[in-house]
């Protein structure tokens, strides 16, 4: 399998031809955002059977960041480096209430809470428990993601511009989180433990 060129995740939600096109089309709710076009190759590697292999040959290693604690200072150390005047973050964990449907890979709150007479931002990073038992890159292309609406809610340009900042590699990384969840919910199973 050739690799994939670098997809970027338009946000826009395509509408469902594939269901016109016959009852056989595999449905790829978490890549809506990609290039019809991308998809229909994504949809010929899972029905060929060759997503969980590829991705296991390209990601060999689970990350070894399995409590709360460890999620913590992970997440703080790419805050030190890359928004370090971005405030505290009060708490950064595993949620297994998040549930992994289309854009909620993780979770970012932030509460107004009054301080000595000033708003404060209180920040806090959940993050799917799915991905305890993933490979580094793809916790770090949560964590990227989720810090980044520190500074920016929305997806927009800016937003993603800020991502790549942290992650040069993140278009790329986001697209093979989206791909292996389109495989486990094609039936595969959890490739890393
Ligand atoms: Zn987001």
């Amino acid at each position: 399998m050739k690799p994939i060129p670098t997809p970027k995740y338009s946000g826009a939600i395509m509408p469902r031809r594939e269901a016109a096109a016959g009852a056989s089309a595999l449905a790829l709710p978490y890549l809506s955002g990609y290039a019809p076009a991308l998809q229909n190759q994504v949809r010929d590697w899972l029905q060929a059977g060759k997503a969980g292999e590829w991705l296991r040959r390209k990601y060999p290693q689970a990350h070894a960041v399995r409590t709360d604690k460890a999620l913590y200072a992970y997440v703080d150390e790419i805050k030190a480096e890359y928004l370090r005047n971005a405030g505290q973050l009060h708490k950064v964990a595993y949620d297994s209430k998040i549930h992994v449907v289309r854009n909620a890979l993780g979770l970012h709150t932030r509460r107004a809470i009054a301080h000595g007479g000033k708003l404060n931002a209180r920040h806090e990073i959940h993050v799917a428990t799915m991905f305890k038992q993933a490979p580094d890159a793809f916790l770090r292309m949560i964590c990227v993601h989720e810090l980044a609406h520190i500074r920016i809610m929305d997806h927009d340009k800016a937003f993603y511009q800020l991502c790549t900042h942290m992650e040069p590699d993140y278009h790329q990384l986001e697209f093979d989180v989206r791909f292996y969840l389109s495989y486990l919910d094609a039936g595969g199973e959890p490739l890393w433990t």
